[in-house]
């Protein structure tokens, strides 16, 4: 494909992922280029068929970042549903709910909003439009462009569309295009793509700890009638995922009468059946969540990672013409369940430094660390300090875990770290540390009624995901026979479990395989994440596929 005639394009300043991180930053750096009585040419691209249509989280939001991106507006003026009025922690059993009286300080949601993640990004989306920054949705960053020397990033090259399954060019065949940028933003999301290859190639996780990630599972329903009130906030742990996975359930109201349900699970369990879709419908057959949702109807679904090793997970920021930002570097605050305000602070502390970048005409990766120092003095560095141990703890089980936060809230977020920092491991070393999946009971069986408790094959339905199916397959196995002369007998093919849309299927056509359903594909990054041999790796399907969330 390399010969191919390409369009290329110069753009001063390109962010790769239309997600808060991207918008945040973009809106930043024009106002600041503004003020200077600067030009530069900014563009944003993004994979979804529109901006939102890949965004998905809990969410409860902190408005800090907007706050100082619109220091005009007020929060009613943001596109929240409800600010956060009564707040629960609740401990599950199978049958019963346990309040927890006390909701420590750095834990709590006061000041916070109840937010679509959706309607966030669209609404940042028209305020970039009309500052005239370039938006281009259905495109997706497929490879990252590098000058003669490979040491410095010189923009993306767009995928082609119209490769057929075996990889030859269709009557429709539309080459990618070559955006060649002087700097390049990588806001693509928790375990992005090119962001994975990225930190590779420059080793920029050296010294830090391995990124843990956690999948969220979220179904929005809607509901006859009020049964809670505007601006509720629950939090669960306990029943489904015991003591020994780390997460929980969430359940939020939104405008509308709409339940905002889902559940949060480490991707650093040990059980290779572990089933986070699985997970999710075991949350709703409780006695409390199921009279919750009587009468209700399905209205949407979807899942996706989110990275939760905190401040000691983030990479070096930074290399000869590129940045990381938001979920792609790991800026989540997993004590406090929230990135969007990290997300969109790192957007906006990275537009500050290209700002200098740009009146220097340097991009280089001296003047782009800029961006690390300006991290380390805001709020946003300061905040994921106090939370540098939290997630770490957990991997000794739910008693610890919350041993080591409550220790935290005490020693600045020292927790049981002795030297200030709790290691951690990669999610999929856990799964590999087991010899075989024969340890581990499988699940009771869960009765789908299709009505309320869904498999995963009706749900993904609500995720409005489609694929062209003649298309190269965007989730490359790089070595089959492992999964069945190996993978079978070690970990029985944990695919078919951690995936939340039945994309990997065990068949039996005369041969043993894994079938891959990409089209089922929600772009949640597990597998690439959780697979025990990592030979998985996700690339992007052609620009404009996969989910079509709207208020998620
Ligand atoms: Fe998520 Fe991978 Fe399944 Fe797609 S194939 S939904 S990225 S686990």
């Amino acid at each position: 494909m390399d010969n191919i005639e390409r369009e290329i394009l110069e753009i001063d300043v390109l962010f790769v992922g239309g997600g808060p991180a991207s918008l945040a930053g973009a809106l930043h750096l024009n106002n600041l280029l503004k003020q200077n009585n600067t030009e530069a040419s900014i563009a944003i691209i993004e994979k979804g068929s529109e901006i939102g249509a890949h965004s998905l989280s809990g969410a409860v939001v902190d408005p800090k970042s907007l706050n100082e991106l619109f220091p005009n507006l007020k929060n009613e003026d943001f596109p929240f549903e409800y600010q956060v009025s009564k707040e629960y922690m609740y401990y599950l059993t199978k049958n019963k709910k346990i309040s927890v009286p006390y909701i420590p300080g750095p834990m709590s949601h006061h000041g916070c909003y109840i937010t679509s993640i959706g309607k966030l990004t669209r609404w940042l989306e028209e305020k970039c439009e009309l500052e005239g920054i370039d938006i281009f949705p259905g495109f997706a960053g497929s490879e990252l462009l590098y000058n003669e020397a490979g040491d410095t990033v010189v923009g993306v090259r767009t995928g082609d569309r119209g490769i057929d399954k075996n990889g030859n060019q269709k009557a429709n065949f539309e080459p990618g295009v070559d955006l060649r940028a002087k700097v390049t933003l990588l806001g693509e999301g928790s375990r992005g793509s090119l962001t994975k290859k990225l930190i590779k190639k420059f080793n920029l996780m050296d010294g830090k700890n391995p990124q843990n990630w956690a999948i969220g599972v979220k179904e929005l329903w809607q509901l006859p009638e009020q049964k809670l009130p505007n601006g509720y906030v629950a939090h669960t742990l306990g029943h489904p995922l015991g003591h020994s996975i780390f997460g929980g359930g969430w359940i939020y109201t939104m405008k509308n009468n709409i339940l905002d349900l889902g559940i949060v699970v480490g991707l650093d369990y040990k059980n290779p059946n572990i089933d986070p879709h699985h997970e999710l419908q075991l949350l709703k057959s409780h006695p409390w969540v199921k009279s919750l949702l009587k009468d209700a109807e399905i209205l949407a679904y979807g899942s996706k990672t989110l990275p939760e090793g905190g401040l000691y997970s983030i990479p070096k920021l930074n290399v000869n013409g590129a940045m990381l930002i938001g979920d792609s570097a790991g800026f989540l605050n997993g004590q406090r369940l929230k990135g969007i305000h990290l997300a969109m602070k790192s957007g906006m502390l990275a537009a500050e430094t290209i700002k200098d970048a740009i009146e220097k005409d340097d991009f280089s990766d001296n003047v782009l660390s800029k961006y690390e120092s300006l991290f380390v003095d805001s709020w946003a560095y300061k905040e994921l300090y106090k939370a540098r141990n939290f997630h770490q703890g957990f991997k000794r089980g739910l008693t610890f875990g919350m041993a080591n936060a409550g220790l935290g809230l005490f020693t600045g977020g020292r927790g049981f770290g002795l030297y200030k920092k709790l290691s951690s491991e990669h999610g999929h070393e856990q799964i590999q540390k087991m010899e075989t999946a024969k340890n581990f009971t499988k699940y009771e069986n869960i009765d789908y009624d299709g009505k309320y408790i869904l498999d995963k094959v009706t749900d993904v339905f609500y995720s409005a995901t489609s694929h062209d199916e003649d298309q190269v397959p965007h989730l490359h196995i790089t070595d089959t026979s492992i999964c069945i002369d190996k993978c079978k007998e070690e970990y029985g093919n944990p695919c078919q479990n951690f995936c939340p849309a039945n994309v990997y299927e065990k068949v039996d056509d005369g041969q043993e395989r894994i079938q891959i359903n990409f089209s089922n594909c929600v772009h949640c990054k597990t597998c690439d994440i959780m697979d025990p041999y990592q030979i998985i790796d996700w690339v992007t399907p052609e620009g404009g596929d996969g989910p079509s969330w709207k208020n998620m």
